[in-house]
C-alpha cells in the first residue's frame, strides 16, 4: 500500500513533465562504434545551423540494448524545408507525415520534424484511429506521441547525452515494455501498436507491462480497420526481424494471431505444416542475424507450401493429372493469398519458381539432374528441399543425394545419375500419354 503510494508520488514529479532526464554515457553506455557516422554528421550539420537534432527512436533503444541498429532516424526542430536546404542529396517525402530523406554514401537517413501530440481536434475514425496529423510540435510533444517509453529516447551523438522524458532508459534496463499514456486509447489510435508491442518485446527480450498486455485480447479485433498494406509492412518487419519464431510464439500467447492476418492463420493453424514453417522461420532468423541475404519469395513459398500440397492432393484424388493439378493448386493458393498479402508479381514469380522445381528433385535418372542444377532458381529450390527433408515431408536420403550431387565434379555427378529407364518413357511419350507421370514439373519449365 505504502509502496504503491510512494510509486505514485514518484511518478508524478520525476522526471518533470517539462524537462527530460539527461542520461550521461556512464548510465546509457552507448558504444560509439555502433553509431552511424553519417547519422552523426546529419545531426552535426543541423546543430551547426542552430537547430536541435538527435538520433531518435528504435536506433537509440537498440544502441542502449547493445544491438546494432539497422537504420538511424533523426528528429529535429527544423522544418522539412529547412532540412532540405541543408543537404544537397535530400528530398521531402510523404504527404500525411512529411519527412526528409537525406542520402549520405550508401545510407539514407530519415529526418523528421518534431511532431505535436494529438489533441481533441485530431481527425480520428469512429474507432478512435488517428487519420491525419502533421502538426509540428516541441521535442516534448514529439516524445509524448511515440508509442513505448523505450522508443522515446533522444541521443545527441555530439555530447553523447540521452534525453529521456518517460523513463525509457529505466524501463529498458528493467526489461519492461511500457506504453506512453493510456494503453487502451493508444491502441485505439493505432491498433498496429499491438503488433509492435509483441514484435519489439520479442526482439529486445522485454516483458510486456501488465497494462500494455491486458487490453490486447479485447482490442485485437481493431486490427481489421488497419489498411492491409500497412499490416503487410508490419508482417514483413516481423518475419524478417531475426526474431520471427519468438514473435510468433508471443503473438500466439497473446491471442493476437487469430483472424489478425490471413497469413498468420496459415502459419499457425496448419498442424502439418507447422514444423516446416517453424524450421523455415528459424532458418530465416539465423540468416538475418548473420547478416546474410533473405528473400520474401523464399519465405512466402515456405509459408504457403503446405496449402499447395493439400490443394494438390485433393486435385489428384479427384483424378486430375498431377502436372496440371500442381499448376492449378499453385494458382489457387496464390490467388487466395496474394491480394490480402499484397504479394507483388515479381515475388509471386519467385514463389512459383521454387514450388515448380520441387517435384523435379525426384528425377534422379538420365540427364535431368544435370539440367536441374543449371536452373537460375536452383539454389533457392534446393534450400527449400532441405527444409522439406528436415521437416520429414520427404526422405532425408533425397536431400543428401542432392547435396552430394552438387558437391561433386562433372565426373562425380555423372557417376551418381540413376540409370535412365529411357525405353519406357519414350514409349509412353510416343503414345501421347501424360508426360512423365512421376515428374510433376514439365521440362518446358526449364
Ligand atoms: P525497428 O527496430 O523495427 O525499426 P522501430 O521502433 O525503430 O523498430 P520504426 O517503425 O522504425 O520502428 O519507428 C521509429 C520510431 O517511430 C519508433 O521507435 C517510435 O518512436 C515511433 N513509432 C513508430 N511507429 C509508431 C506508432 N505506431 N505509434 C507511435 N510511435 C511510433
Ligand atoms: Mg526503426
Amino acid at each position: 500500500m505504502i509502496r504503491k503510494l510512494l510509486r505514485r508520488v514518484f511518478r508524478r514529479d520525476a522526471p518533470s513533465r517539462h524537462e527530460p532526464a539527461t542520461i550521461p554515457h556512464a548510465r546509457h553506455g552507448i558504444d560509439r562504434a555502433l553509431v552511424s557516422f553519417n547519422a552523426k554528421r546529419v545531426c552535426e550539420t543541423l546543430q551547426g545551423a542552430g537547430h536541435k537534432a538527435y538520433i531518435v527512436g528504435g536506433a537509440v533503444r537498440d544502441l542502449i540494448a547493445g544491438i546494432e541498429p539497422k537504420d538511424f532516424d533523426v528528429a529535429t526542430d527544423a522544418t522539412p524545408d529547412q532540412v532540405r536546404a541543408l543537404f544537397r542529396r535530400s528530398r521531402i517525402i510523404g504527404r500525411r507525415f512529411q519527412i526528409v530523406h537525406v542520402m549520405m554514401g550508401p545510407e539514407t537517413m530519415e529526418v523528421s520534424t518534431f511532431r505535436a501530440a494529438h489533441d481533441e481536434n485530431t481527425l480520428k475514425d469512429e474507432h478512435g484511429r488517428v487519420l491525419r496529423d502533421n502538426i509540428w510540435g516541441s521535442m516534448e510533444e514529439d516524445a509524448a506521441r511515440r508509442d513505448f517509453t523505450v522508443n522515446a529516447l533522444y541521443y545527441d551523438p555530439v555530447t553523447e547525452l540521452v534525453y529521456d522524458y518517460h523513463r525509457g532508459v529505466d524501463d529498458l534496463k528493467n526489461k519492461t515494455m511500457r506504453m506512453i499514456g493510456d494503453p487502451k486509447s493508444r491502441y485505439r489510435e493505432d491498433p498496429v501498436r499491438m503488433l509492435r508491442a509483441v514484435r519489439l518485446s520479442a526482439k529486445l527480450g522485454l516483458t510486456l507491462d501488465p497494462a500494455v498486455r491486458a487490453p490486447i485480447k479485447e482490442l485485437a479485433g481493431l486490427m481489421e480497420n488497419v489498411p492491409p498494406a500497412r499490416l503487410f509492412d508490419e508482417m514483413l518487419k516481423l518475419l524478417f526481424s531475426g526474431h520471427a519464431v519468438e514473435s510468433l510464439q508471443r503473438l500466439r500467447a497473446e491471442g493476437l494471431h487469430h483472424g489478425l492476418l490471413p497469413l498468420l492463420d496459415v502459419i499457425l493453424e496448419q498442424p502439418l505444416g507447422e514444423k516446416f514453417v517453424m524450421l523455415s522461420l528459424a532458418s530465416t532468423d539465423a540468416r538475418v542475424r548473420a547478416d546474410k541475404p533473405t528473400s520474401p519469395g523464399f519465405l512466402f513459398a515456405t509459408l504457403l507450401w503446405h496449402e499447395v500440397l493439400a490443394n494438390w492432393e485433393e486435385r489428384k484424388n479427384a483424378k486430375e493429372l498431377p502436372v496440371p493439378a500442381l499448376f492449378a493448386a499453385m494458382d489457387e493458393v496464390l490467388d487466395q493469398q496474394a491480394e490480402k498479402l499484397a504479394i507483388t508479381r515479381r515475388v509471386a514469380g519467385d514463389i512459383k519458381d521454387i514450388w515448380l522445381l520441387q517435384p523435379r528433385f525426384d528425377k534422379r535418372a538420365g540427364k535431368s539432374p544435370l539440367r536441374m542444377i543449371e536452373q537460375p532458381r536452383f539454389r533457392a529450390a534446393y534450400d527449400f528441399l532441405l527444409l522439406r527433408a528436415e521437416s520429414g515431408e520427404v526422405p532425408q536420403e533425397l536431400a543428401d543425394w542432392w547435396t552430394k550431387f552438387i558437391a561433386g565434379d562433372h565426373a562425380g555427378r555423372e557417376a551418381m545419375l540413376l540409370p535412365d529407364s529411357g525405353k519406357k518413357r519414350r514409349r509412353s511419350r510416343g503414345r501421347g500419354r501424360k508426360a512423365a507421370e512421376g515428374a510433376a514439373a514439365p521440362e518446358a519449365a526449364d
